[in-house]
């Protein structure tokens, strides 16, 4: 008897709850080899002159004890097209045979980091050698992306996930520089999972907060704050990936900025406030993911006439000339300017302890503060910048509010102009629909 109690006590040591998951692991530098035009700011009018901070793109697979997947792709990047993010898609399916709800990409919207995708410009001037750059680097970044989710699915081993919240300051509602009038909403809390091995040491941090990467405007290559958070977190933890996901940051900026002490320090506050969480007491997650990736259809304002497009194209302003004379292009091709657009909202719900909202485009700081205070404020990460970052996702308050990430925006963005007022409702409206389902 005492025997067969042996046995089963060491079989439950053996097995202890949690431990059902498996995750797995990559990293790959995504530094640009050569100068290459930057994204983030239309003002910057050369290319890349050195590299401050090597890029990163990681990887963070999931499998939970039914065999579910997920990876999360996090990208030391602007911003990810959709035609940069079909092909990975495309091609991570056929070699690995993951679905679209399996696959998460997430950027960090560094604003030192090369231009990527295959975008139609108003606001970069690039010369057609710098173009071929851009070109030639998003190429090779999707065979590295490709590469980086393969090698955390080779990586695959039992795993103990936790989830906690901590809190960090450094993200000021931007919308107030200049306009003091206006509210100053913000999401400061820094959203940990932890990845340990049965043995407890840490394997892989993923962190989420909501603030732009835009301390630093020069032209040296490096991942801004999120950068060196996520530098400082490995340097902190060997052998131990860090993962940083942008929240809704749309309208966030870090305040003050612009000087590398400033970049490292609100890097290093990320760091310690992250380490705080994995030091403190998490919530282990119980085995069991679900995943959901849905479009929704979201219509743009009605644009301008024609001859209003005509008047435009002639602007001194590049940007707004450069802006109308694509739109009369593709009126001249088409006959019709885009009416919607496919918004992608994806949603990974680990072991009913939290569920990671993934919004595309940027998001402002009301998605946030709205589905988190829907759903749960200790359960409910909000992400943005995911899958497809194709322009400012104002709220209804921003959109009366006007100004850069209500309307302006588009123009960078080559998209027809401003969203219809219903922009959030219908946004939320699908976030609902899709939490409904994900919760049964
Ligand atoms: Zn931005």
């Amino acid at each position: 008897m005492s025997h067969v109690i042996g046995i089963l006590t060491l079989l439950l040591v053996a097995a202890p709850a949690g431990a059902a998951w498996k995750a797995g692991l990559g990293k790959v530098a995504i530094t640009p080899r050569e100068a290459i035009m930057m994204g983030g700011y239309g003002a910057r009018d050369h290319p890349s002159e050195g590299v401050r901070q090597d890029l990163y793109a990681k990887a963070l697979a999931l499998d939970d004890e039914s065999g579910r997947r997920v990876v999360i792709v996090t990208l030391d990047l602007a911003g990810i097209p959709k035609n940069l993010a079909d092909p990975i898609v495309e091609r991570a399916g056929s070699a690995y045979g993951l679905r679209r709800d399996q696959l998460m990409l997430n950027t960090s919207h560094t604003h030192s980091g090369p231009l990527a995708g295959y975008r139609e410009r108003t606001s970069y001037r690039l010369t057609a050698a710098q173009e071929a750059v851009v070109k030639r680097y998003s190429d090779h970044l999707i065979g590295q992306v490709v590469g980086v989710i393969g090698a955390a699915l080779k990586d695959l081993a039992p795993a103990n996930l936790s989830f906690e919240m901590g809190y960090a300051g450094f993200a000021v509602n931007r919308r107030r520089v200049g306009r003091r009038n206006l509210p100053q909403p913000v999401d400061h809390d820094v959203l940990v999972l932890s990845v340990r091995d049965p043995a407890g040491k840490l394997r892989g941090v993923v962190f989420g907060y909501a603030c732009h990467a835009t301390v630093l405007n020069d032209y040296l290559i490096n991942g801004d704050w999120p950068g060196y958070a996520q530098a400082d977190l490995e340097k902190t933890h060997p052998g131990a990936v860090a993962l940083f996901v942008a929240g809704c940051g749309a309208d966030q900026n870090p305040l003050p900025r612009r000087s590398v002490e400033l970049a490292e320090m609100y890097g290093r506050i990320m760091s310690i406030a992250v380490s705080q969480v994995l030091s403190g007491k998490m919530k282990p997650i119980g085995a069991e993911l679900k995943t959901a990736f849905q479009t929704v259809d979201v219509p743009f304002d009605t644009p301008p006439s024609r001859d209003e497009w005509r008047e435009r194209a002639r602007s001194a302003d590049y940007a707004i000339a450069a802006h109308a004379k694509l739109m009369l292009a593709e009126l001249g091709r088409t006959g019709k300017l885009r009416t919607s657009y496919p918004y992608p909202i994806q949603l990974l719900r680990l072991g009913g302890v939290f569920t990671l909202v993934a919004l595309g485009g940027e998001a402002v700081v009301d998605y946030s503060l709205r589905l988190r205070a829907a759903y749960g404020w200790d359960n409910t990460w909000i992400a943005s910048y995911s899958n497809d970052v194709f322009a400012y996702i104002p709220s209804l308050r921003v959109w009366k509010e006007g100004g850069y990430e209500a309307a302006d925006a588009m123009i960078p963005f080559a998209l027809p102009g401003r969203f219809a007022p219903q922009v959030e409702e219908i946004i939320t409206g699908k976030v609902d629909d899709m939490m409904l389902r994900i919760s049964k």
